[in-house]
């Protein structure tokens, strides 16, 4: 899913579908001429080189066990409550009650090598054999229809047991030494020019109202803010938000790129979003097959049967549905409007699969991604 080089005087980090830009700020003056030198203290003792990590998402903990494992002093800061980044599985009613479970962001992975070898005993196979397909549709804006189906590989691919948020917490477990703090974003502020630390600033601003409605909790605020010196920095999370930081909400942050970075990166990155929809039936339909990749249509990409998937919950039956990128793009689409238009182009869609229209979904709701790296730096010196 992912490579990295770290050995290198900057460490980047990309991802298959979601292209993320992490890198490592050296703690040596930019040097336009050339690439600069990382040269990091291992020694045990207060000489032992700090790095913070900025995003416990796939990269940021990839990175955290890397540096864990050479014997630096780690601190992963991540904004939410939940590591594992777009790898997380949303339960409706809280952890302790599985029934309504939608796998957010990753839907299928495929590791490979050493990251297949970490995983272990926190995945499992799925979809079986031939319920994996891609579905041809044509049509217009007024009605789309399935033109036909062929079958998908499966060979390798597992999801998360018993959700995709385990896979994030196994990771960061397996992580000697790492210290983590969560729903905490943070900041870079600058760097000290005496010592030539990087200073990363960590806290929780206020909570819009939507982000109250799912989580009160965060009416209660976070009065802390933390602040701490680092030798290096990595960045492991969307480019976009690296450039321009976040607007609103508990999350809201300034930009943490230096402007050197920015220099390097403005320009250079591509964002995308996709609207996604989670609904649920209160009985199990005969679903042909587990997971959908889905062409030709207007408006849908992706559908999951996310209760097909090892140590799921069957019932409430849980789909997740991803919209096409044209599709968001195409307005600025309320809740309320993806919750009404893209679910009836869903609930045609299941028609066509089943041969009749499906009952009332007893679960709804919405959610955008919208700052998905679809290409960023292929290498980068500071
Ligand atoms: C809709 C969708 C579906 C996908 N499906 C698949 C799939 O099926 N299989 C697959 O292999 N890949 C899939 N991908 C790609 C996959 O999600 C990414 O490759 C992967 O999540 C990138 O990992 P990352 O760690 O770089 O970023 P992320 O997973 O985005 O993690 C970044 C983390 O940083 C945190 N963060 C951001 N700013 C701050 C801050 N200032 N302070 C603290 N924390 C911060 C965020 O909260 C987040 O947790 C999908 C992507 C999308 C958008």
């Amino acid at each position: 899913m992912y490579l990295f080089w770290l050995n290198s005087i900057l460490l980047v980090v990309f991802n298959r579908r979601d292209r993320h830009v992490s890198f490592i700020i050296p703690n040596t003056a930019p040097d336009e001429s050339g690439p600069s030198r990382l040269t990091l203290s291992t020694t045990p003792g207060p000489s032992r080189s700090s790095v913070c990590v900025i995003g416990g998402g796939p990269s940021g903990l990839a990175c955290c066990r890397t540096l864990c494992d050479a014997g630096l002093q780690v601190v992963l800061i991540q904004e939410s409550r939940g590591l594992g980044g777009k790898l997380c599985t949303k339960f409706v009613n809280g952890k302790e009650d599985p029934t309504l479970h939608f796998d957010m962001g990753v839907q299928v992975l495929k590791p490979r090598g050493r990251f297949a070898e970490e995983l272990e005993g926190v995945v499992k196979p799925w979809p079986r054999v031939g319920r994996f397909k891609r579905i041809r549709c044509t049509g217009d804006w007024r009605r789309w229809s399935i033109q036909g189906s062929e079958d998908l590989p499966t060979t390798d691919l597992v999801v998360g047991t018993p959700s995709m948020s385990a896979i994030g917490r196994h990771l960061a477990e397996r992580c000697r030494s790492l210290e983590v703090h969560v729903d905490r974003t943070a900041q870079v502020q600058g760097r000290r020019k005496m010592t030539g630390q990087w200073s990363v600033m960590w806290s929780r601003a206020e909570a819009n109202a939507g982000q109250l409605r799912y989580r009160p909790e965060l009416a209660e605020g976070a009065s802390e803010v933390s602040y701490r010196n680092f030798d290096a920095v990595v960045l492991a999370f969307e480019a976009n938000k690296v450039l321009h930081g976040c607007k609103s909400g508990y999350k809201m942050v300034p930009s943490s790129v230096s402007p050197a970075l920015r220099e390097r990166l403005s320009g250079r990155t591509k964002t995308s979003q996709v609207w996604n929809l989670m609904v649920a039936f209160d009985r199990e339909l005969p679903m042909p097959w587990d997971a959908a990749a889905i062409t030709g249509h207007g408006s849908l990409a992706w559908v999951a049967v996310d209760s097909s998937k090892p140590d799921r919950q069957r019932v409430p039956q849980c789909f997740m549905i991803f919209s096409t990128k044209e599709w968001a793009n195409w307005k600025q689409w309320s809740k309320k409007e993806v919750e009404r238009v893209l679910l009836y182009d869903f609930m045609s869609f299941l028609s066509d699969t089943l041969g009749s229209w499906p009952p009332e979904p007893c679960f709804l709701l919405s959610g955008r991604w919208g700052n998905n790296t679809e290409a960023g730096l292929e290498s980068c010196t500071l």
